[in-house]
């Protein structure tokens, strides 16, 4: 039989693949080509034309070819959402060097952590602070470092599941800790804990329910209560509250939740949340409070392993500047959430207007928007929304666009809840949709098209 694949030089050099060949270079290229034609060879297939080959090799390296992580416009309504990224970013800073452990008087090595520790401290009004790379890392670190080999408290009602693995009783293991369970689902009293107390116990550890509600026959006692207990009792009290909430909450419509200061006030000797839940900062776990419970973190093997990067730092000291300077709307995240439904909803006219007249039926809708990220569970945000058909093809089509449109899908509709878009995206998302809507015509065409012609060499 005639042998008939293509050179590899012919299909490495072919035009269609210009921008791998620029972005990736010539060896990256040329080793996907030689896995084509190898797979072609291990399946007998002698008979791929040029372009056939040219378009498995420019398939398999799209994702290299493709932005690695796009920024998106976030339509879904969900603030903060854990598949972009949690809270949005605020500005990165700029490149190169930066004074990272320098003392700039002395010229000495300075403290890696001492300018976002300060700024925790006076912030939060705490005794001391500590940085991580995430909340499940404080955690497990405080609980390392302050109870390995012994006892702590925890009610049934607060044993969590975060979500990609974080589950509160498998961490508690690993961190050597002995978990002592109290109380029922419902219910847990001061009690119940008081009877737990034993000359092994090291701490009541009070976990926030970030992502359910827990409503109808229950109790629990006050964190107030708790410090009192733990103290009596000689032993730490500490809070895992998560959500990073630090401010009062009423004024953006939603209910009150103990801030990190309240709940240091009430006497927990270290509070411990994510930099990028209600913070609205970079990913980090912080924990604040008393120095004797954070000191032992210092010095426990580990930390180096769970040390936040730079990057991390830097965006974290400019999100803790906004808050010491009061000023909210440098935070992306609370820029959102001041967005008043009435603005919202004129947005939302302004881009049906746009819409309809570039040919895509769509409509105002009032929406309700929801913080997510594990806090404030079960409560929603007036929002509105610009309402579009669900095409076949349209949700992948806006996915894919540039910039990428994530939208909600509802009830045979595609929403695009205005609260977690920055106004200034505003032009850009009427853009990406017109541009979607033309691009889904002609995606169903090829679907249609194609199929039972198309080789794929796996
Ligand atoms: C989100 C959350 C965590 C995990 O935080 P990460 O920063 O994602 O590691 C732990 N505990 C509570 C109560 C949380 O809400």
């Amino acid at each position: 039989m005639e042998r008939r694949l293509p050179a590899v030089h012919k299909v490495l050099h072919h035009p269609r693949l210009a921008e791998a060949r620029q972005k990736l270079g010539h060896k990256t290229v040329r080793q996907a080509v030689r896995e084509f034609l190898t797979a072609c060879r291990a399946q007998s297939n002698w008979h791929v034309s040029l372009e056939e080959a040219v378009e498995n090799v420019a398939s398999r390296l799209e994702s290299l070819t493709c932005a690695s992580y796009p920024s998106v416009i976030n339509a879904t309504g969900v603030l903060i959402h854990t598949n972009l990224g949690r809270a949005p970013r605020l500005e990165p800073p700029a490149g190169g060097y930066l004074a990272l452990e320098l003392e700039r008087k002395t010229g000495r090595r300075g403290e890696r952590l001492g300018p976002v520790r300060e700024r925790l401290i006076r912030y939060f009004g705490s005794e001391d602070a500590l940085v991580v790379t995430n909340n499940a890392a404080a955690l497990f670190l405080l609980l390392a470092a302050n109870a390995r080999g012994r006892e702590v408290i925890v009610s049934r009602g607060e044993l969590i599941e975060i979500g990609g693995s974080f589950r509160l009783p498998q961490i508690m293991e690993e961190a050597g800790v002995r978990l002592v369970e109290v109380g029922c689902t419902n219910r847990t009293h001061l009690a119940d804990y008081q009877k737990a107390l034993s000359p092994n116990t090291a701490g009541i550890l009070q976990v926030h329910r970030s992502n359910f509600a827990l409503t109808g026959f229950v109790a629990s006692p006050g964190t107030s209560s708790l410090a009192q207990l733990a103290q009596e009792a000689g032993v730490r009290f500490w809070v895992d509250q998560g959500s990073g909430c630090h401010l009062d909450l009423s004024p953006f419509g939603l209910k009150g939740e103990p801030t990190v200061q309240t709940l240091l006030g009430d006497g927990a000797d270290v509070v411990l949340f994510s930099g990028d839940k209600l913070l609205g900062g970079p990913q980090a776990g912080i924990l604040v409070g008393r120095r004797d419970n954070l000191e032992p973190l210092r010095h426990h093997p580990l930390r180096r392993a769970l040390r936040p990067d730079k990057g991390v730092l830097v965006a974290l000291a400019a999100t803790l500047d906004a808050y010491l300077a009061g000023d909210l709307r440098r935070v992306p995240l609370y820029r959102l959430l001041l967005e008043t439904p009435a603005s919202l909803k004129r947005r939302a006219r302004r881009l049906v207007k746009k819409l309809t007249t570039g040919g895509v039926p769509a409509e105002v809708v009032p929406s309700w928007a929801v913080l997510g990220g594990g806090t404030t569970a079960g409560q929603t945000l007036p929002s509105h929304a610009v309402a579009l058909e669900d095409q076949p093809h349209l949700a992948q089509a806006l996915r894919q666009g540039d910039p990428p449109v994530i939208p909600r899908e509802a009830q045979g509709r595609l929403i695009l809840d205005l609260k977690s878009v920055f106004p200034e995206q505003d032009g850009e998302l009427a853009q990406a949709v017109l541009a979607a809507w033309t691009q889904r015509v002609s995606k169903r065409a090829r679907s249609s098209a194609s199929s039972p012609a198309t080789f794929k060499a796996s």
